[in-house]
């Protein structure tokens, strides 16, 4: 009864109120900077993941909404009208396209010139806000090519700003390569250690200059600044519709009741010089929105124009609309002196215990596939070049895309949900396998050899053989072109093509059923092969996978695998055939050992080798012991070993490992397994997989990781460089992430380890390296996904732990030798030999080209540069970028000056124009210089003068490329 008096009086109220007094207010938000006083900037956006706890599908309509309530859709529609309601409301967007393609003209034109007038920015750029730590350096700049092209064909418009203010710890190669390369002025992230960020807030350096690279320098550095907090408003200015939180509203109508500006324009106040004291300068920012924010935008809008009109009314701070680049501006106009940051910001922490560092391995599976496209992408790209793009015709461009949505932080990083993962992976599966149809033509047209010799081969429909031979299975040792009859006379047809700049020789595997076959190259001379028998392990994970994808089992099982030797020209192929056996000289080269174990030891152990390189291994655990290379004169002791880390279940105080955290409990030795998983979970504990590589090396707790598979960086075991660490786990808190390789050394060697994916990795005792390969956790870690990172593989109902193949590979080295195998093998493993199959008579096949030059056939690139893109582009122009592979100081040879000769590279057309461009290729490098900011440094010591190729002569077109440079360019042929 009380309740209900109650509500007749407060509806009488009301109604008494709404015939009182009230009358429209016309609101200043004309506001800009003050000097003199503090500068609150008040920087509206929304933060819309391309998938997370739901798909970038369901996000962009808004189903799916039981999970979360999200409608990208939405925040853009309800957008347009804000901004046009108030032209001093701003609004920052950084994920664009797939709306922008759905509106109509009028609207179109509406949103080009609120973007003309500044109102709305488009920051970062790219197709997503890639993550730092499980991506490669190729990648990031593949996506943020793809999304700055977009930005500057439909605006005109090159993003000023780095926003990557949701990654989980922020890596030295997004701050200069993808931050000052691309021309960013400035780059905000809002994540990094929660030890760091207190000191940094009590002296002022949150705000920084970062020199990512100490081979560029000052050239390449770019002013960075990590928020307070989070990237969310200061608490209780949050103003979502419908989110159910009680931040208060100004409400400024002296007729109703709960009437509250002066209190909200004290919090206000308050809340900025509380920011202004921990910030240089008088201007501070307020990131004003998060997670899919501004669904109905008038909510947030209506609430900053009030504010900003009472605050400036008030007078004692300045608040103004404002982007991240107006603050940009502001901070280099203060003319202060920046302290420098080097290096990076990992790992990270959000507090004591929770190192995300788990996710540097998270979903290996996906991480391995994001890995093996993007390399499949690269030389794609170099064969639909070869070939002429074809518009109409299938193409690159959706493996593009999936591949630029996968660097997504919540994708490759494997922190989104399981239903979610598997949309990523579905995508790239599709574009997959339209770029190898780019590649069957391709090649199809290029071994064609009708337009060289004049023959006219017609009734071979080639393309359509190759079309349908591909195998892009091998990883369960399932690849039907090759495991084929060929006792019938057929011959199977391999094209190896190198989509490395230099030639290179490595070895060809691949599964096979009948065991009397010999191999010969281009020119019908037999060359020496092996037969690796197939083992019952790799055959019983054939069998679950094919039935499981493929929802049946093969009609054949191949008894080996057959391994020879390819050696192929850069930027192109070379052919083999393989052949039966009957006819063929005896005694041919063929081999069938499995591997050449050339003697057992009576103290049980295997040696194997029969070069320079001798391995020995114990018999009784298979695990390498011992490592000799005669030539390099090194002689060590290294033991393998795996085990595991049981993942903790957080009863001790509720944070357990999931998956962005590790937090691993004990160690157990295990055995020794080549393929990882199932992992048991059957005794109710979640495990993540390691692998151990021992060594007698005294490396007084240094060790080396690269940073997006670039530049790497030394690592101190329980040490940070900014601050004092305290430690308190003392193996999550010291794992990094690694794309390239790990390395540690002494003073007589080094020890090397490089990786096939993502991984995470440290070095936790003097001379060990260690790698985590697989993960699987029964617990959720509360950071949102709310599910565990248990993924499985089922047949039916039935399931089990997803099995990973996987590869790392190790190497001793005599100090100052290892980076040549580190950056040029490195590079290898990367760009692995493309391969395509199909079956022909011997007859037919003589009269294609057997072996293809992309270059002049004299010519290859020098040893310490690479190909990153070599890409058709609309009207026929073609982007190429090369970057040297090594950084100053790194190798006694190889860490010097390279040239490029553009005319041999392209031997078979003529160049008509040439253009360098930013690394994203959005505008003109000379104009990107001509408008960079020039930060101040504190106390900034002379550095060595940093060195950069000469701009591109038109005449002689040779490229010099410096230590770490990478150059991109635009070029045009002569059609
Ligand atoms: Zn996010």
């Amino acid at each position: 009864m009380a309740i209900r008096a109650w509500l007749l009086l407060f509806m009488a109220v009301a109604l008494f109120s709404w015939t009182g007094h009230s009358k429209f207010i016309a609101y200043n938000t004309t506001s800009t900077i003050v000097n003199g006083k503090i500068n609150v900037h008040l920087v509206p956006h929304t933060h819309d993941d391309v998938g997370w706890l739901k798909t970038i599908d369901q996000y962009y309509v808004g189903s799916n909404n039981s999970i979360q309530d999200a409608c990208v859709q939405n925040v853009l529609d309800s957008l347009v009208p804000a901004l046009l309601a108030d032209k001093n409301r701003k609004f920052i967007y950084a994920f664009f396209q797939r709306w922008w393609d759905e509106q109509s003209e009028v609207v179109k034109s509406t949103v080009k010139k609120l973007v003309n007038s500044g109102q709305l920015e488009l920051i970062n750029g790219g197709m997503c806000m890639h993550d730092e730590a499980a991506t490669h350096y190729i990648d990031m700049i593949d996506q943020t090519t793809l999304g700055h092209r977009f930005i500057k064909a439909e605006f005109n418009v090159t993003p000023r700003i780095g926003w990557q203010i949701d990654p989980f710890g922020h890596s030295a190669v997004q701050a200069y390569l993808l931050g000052a390369e691309v021309g960013f002025d400035s780059f905000f992230f809002g994540r990094i250690d929660y030890q760091d960020r207190a000191k940094r807030k009590n002296d002022k350096t949150l705000e920084v200059v970062w020199r990512g690279s100490k081979s560029l320098g000052s050239s390449s550095q770019i002013f960075a600044g990590a928020f307070p907090e989070n990237y969310e408003p200061p608490s209780r200015f949050y103003y979502e519709v419908n989110s159910g939180t009680d931040d208060p509203i100004v409400q400024d109508n002296p007729n109703l009741f709960d009437y509250n500006v002066m209190e909200r324009v004290n919090q206000f106040v308050a809340a900025a010089i509380s920011q202004a004291n921990i910030t240089r300068t008088n201007h501070v920012m307020w990131t004003m929105g998060t997670d899919f924010q501004y669904q109905y935008a008038r909510t947030w809008f209506r609430q900053m124009d009030k504010f900003i009109h009472y605050v400036n009314q008030d007078g004692r701070v300045n608040a103004l609309y404002s982007t991240p680049s107006i603050y940009t501006d502001a901070k280099h106009a203060a003319d202060e002196y920046w302290p420098l940051k080097s290096e990076d910001y990992f790992p990270y922490a959000d507090k004591q215990n929770a190192y995300w560092t788990g996710y540097f391995t998270s979903r290996p599976a996906l991480k391995g596939y994001v890995r093996v496209t993007s390399a499949y992408y690269l030389a794609a790209r170099q064969l639909e070049f070869f070939r002429g793009k074809s518009k109409a015709g299938p193409n690159t461009d959706y493996l593009a895309d999936a591949l630029a949505i996968a660097q997504h932080h919540d994708a490759v990083s494997g922190t989104s949900k399981q239903h979610v993962a598997d949309d990523y992976a579905k995508r790239i599966a599709i574009g997959y396998s339209e770029a190898e149809k780019v590649v069957a033509a391709s090649l199809s047209q290029l071994t064609n050899s009708a337009s060289k010799t004049g023959y006219n081969h017609s009734s071979i429909k080639y393309q359509q053989e190759i079309n349908d031979l591909k195998c892009p299975l091998l990883n369960i040792s399932y690849c039907p072109p090759s495991e084929v009859d060929l006792s019938k006379g057929k011959n199977l047809v391999i094209v190896v093509y190198n989509p490395l700049g230099w030639k290179r020789e490595d070895v060809v595997k691949i599964p096979i059923v009948d065991e009397n076959v010999v191999v010969k190259d281009f020119r019908g001379k037999e060359i020496e092969s092996q037969f690796i028998p197939l083992s019952h392990v790799s055959v019983a994970i054939r069998k679950y996978h094919a039935k499981a994808y493929l929802g049946k089992l093969p009609k054949v099982t191949p008894r080996y695998w057959l391994a020879f030797s390819a050696i192929v020209p850069p930027l192109g192929f070379s052919t083999y055939t393989v052949s039966s056996a009957k006819g063929a000289a005896a005694g041919g080269g063929s081999e069938k050992e499995s591997v050449n174990v050339s003697a057992r030891n009576e103290d049980h152990k295997i040696q194997v080798g029969s070069g320079n390189l001798k391995l020995f291994y114990s018999k009784k655990s298979g695990q390498l012991t011992k490592y000799i290379n005669k030539r390099s004169m090194v002689d060590e002791s290294v033991e393998q070993s795996f085990g595991y880390y049981s993942g903790d279940d957080g009863s001790v105080d509720m944070q357990a490992s999931g998956a962005y955290i590790f937090r691993p409990n004990l160690t157990y030795p295990i055995r020794y397994e080549k393929k990882i998983g199932p992992i048991p979970i059957n005794d109710g504990i979640g495990k993540e997989i390691v692998t151990k590589i021992s060594s007698s090396l005294k490396s007084n707790k240094k060790f080396y990781t690269d940073s997006n598979g670039r530049d790497f960086i030394e690592r101190i075991r329980d040490y940070r460089k900014d601050w004092n660490l305290e430690v308190n786990q003392p193996v999550a808190g010291n794992y990094y992430p690694i794309n390239l390789g790990i390395y540690t050394k002494d003073k007589s060697s080094e020890l090397s380890l490089l990786v096939d994916r993502a991984v995470g990795g440290s070095s936790i005792v003097d001379g060990q390296l260690e790698l985590m390969l697989h993960r699987r956790l029964l617990e959720d870690d509360d950071r949102g996904v709310a599910e565990a990172l248990n993924e499985t593989v089922c047949i039916a109902d039935n399931c089990q732990g997803l099995t990973i193949v996987g590869k790392y590979y190790l190497r001793v080295d005599p100090l100052g030798e290892g980076a040549k195998w580190r950056r040029s093998y490195g590079q290898e493993l990367y760009s692995p030999f493309l391969l395509a199959f199909t079956e022909q008579d011997e007859h037919n096949w003589n009269s294609h080209v057997p072996t293809f030059y992309g270059m002049s056939p004299s010519y290859a690139l020098p040893d310490n540069v690479a190909i990153l893109t070599l890409q058709e582009l609309e009207g026929g122009k073609v982007l190429l970028r090369l970057a040297h592979l090594y950084e100053v100081g790194e190798d006694k040879d190889l860490s010097i000056m390279a040239s490029v000769e553009l005319k041999k590279v392209f031997n078979n057309k003529k160049i008509n124009s040439i253009e360098e461009t930013s690394l994203s290729a959005n505008q003109k490098r000379s104009e990107m210089e001509k408008k960079r900011l020039v930060w101040k440094v504190k106390g900034s010591s002379k550095e060595p003068k940093v060195l950069r190729g000469r701009p591109i002569d038109q005449k002689n077109l040779v490229v010099e490329l410096f230590p770490m440079e990478i150059r991109t360019f635009i070029i045009n042929f002569y059609s």
